[in-house]
């Protein structure tokens, strides 16, 4: 499902370094599907990592050819695995189920295998996306209910939000539809969905995050955040 062309493009989108990342295939799955889901809804940051790929061929085309190791295609295609623009799963397991029943998901995230909605705290659900844990990111798809705030919160590391439907507002500004935040442990926020209605968004966190409120570190054990 691509958004119909009369929704306007994100405001919002992830810097060069994470585009580049993501083109050349070295981003952990969690962020890597946060930028795809943005990808999703974003012409502009296609037509970059398009571009980002072609650059990468040109390169490896103007090399000299040099001995590869004897896993090099071995690593190659886990590699590939990770990479989403040409349809494949970003975990490792090729038999997950594909497709999830919401018509409102974006491509990126209906490729996923997705956990059972849960209560998280009032007006707040969330779903687990399974990525590798190998690599040290929690993704989870929250729905957080018009008008209400996801409790004041800092991080020990990255943490990467693309809004798949609704918004939210922050310190930062508003983030509506395909829109990505990236912040990193020096930022505290308090995310406020938008009273319009519900915000479904993406998230994924390295470390677990600092939750300020007393509810939220009483609902923290259940969300595994
Ligand atoms: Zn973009």
């Amino acid at each position: 499902m691509r958004p119909p062309p009369s929704l306007p493009c994100p405001t919002h989108h992830p810097d060069a370094e994470l585009l580049s990342r993501h083109a050349v295939g070295t981003l952990a799955d969690g962020p890597a599907l946060v930028v795809a889901t943005h990808l999703d809804f974003c012409p502009i940051c296609r037509q970059q990592v398009r571009a980002w790929e072609a650059l990468g061929g040109a390169l490896l085309n103007s090399q000299r050819p040099v001995a590869l190791a004897d896993d090099a295609l071995e690593r190659t295609l886990a590699r590939l695995e990770g990479v989403h623009l040409d349809g494949k799963p970003l975990t490792t397991d090729v038999s997950a189920p594909a497709l999830d029943p919401d018509p409102v998901l974006p491509p990126a995230l209906r490729r996923q295998r997705l956990g059972p909605w849960r209560f998280v705290a009032p007006g707040i659900r969330g779903r687990a996306v399974r990525v590798n844990p190998a690599q040290g990111y929690k993704v989870m798809l929250f729905r957080v209910a018009a008008g209400m705030a996801i409790p004041m919160h800092g991080h020990r590391g990255q943490e990467y939000t693309c809004v798949v439907d609704g918004a939210f507002s922050d310190i930062f500004g508003r983030f509506g539809s395909g829109d990505m935040a990236a912040v990193d442990a020096s930022v505290d926020h308090q995310p406020l969905a938008s009273p319009d209605g519900d915000c479904l968004c993406l998230i994924a966190v390295r470390g677990r995050l600092r939750i300020h409120s007393l509810l939220g570190r009483l609902v923290q054990p259940l969300v595994g955040l």
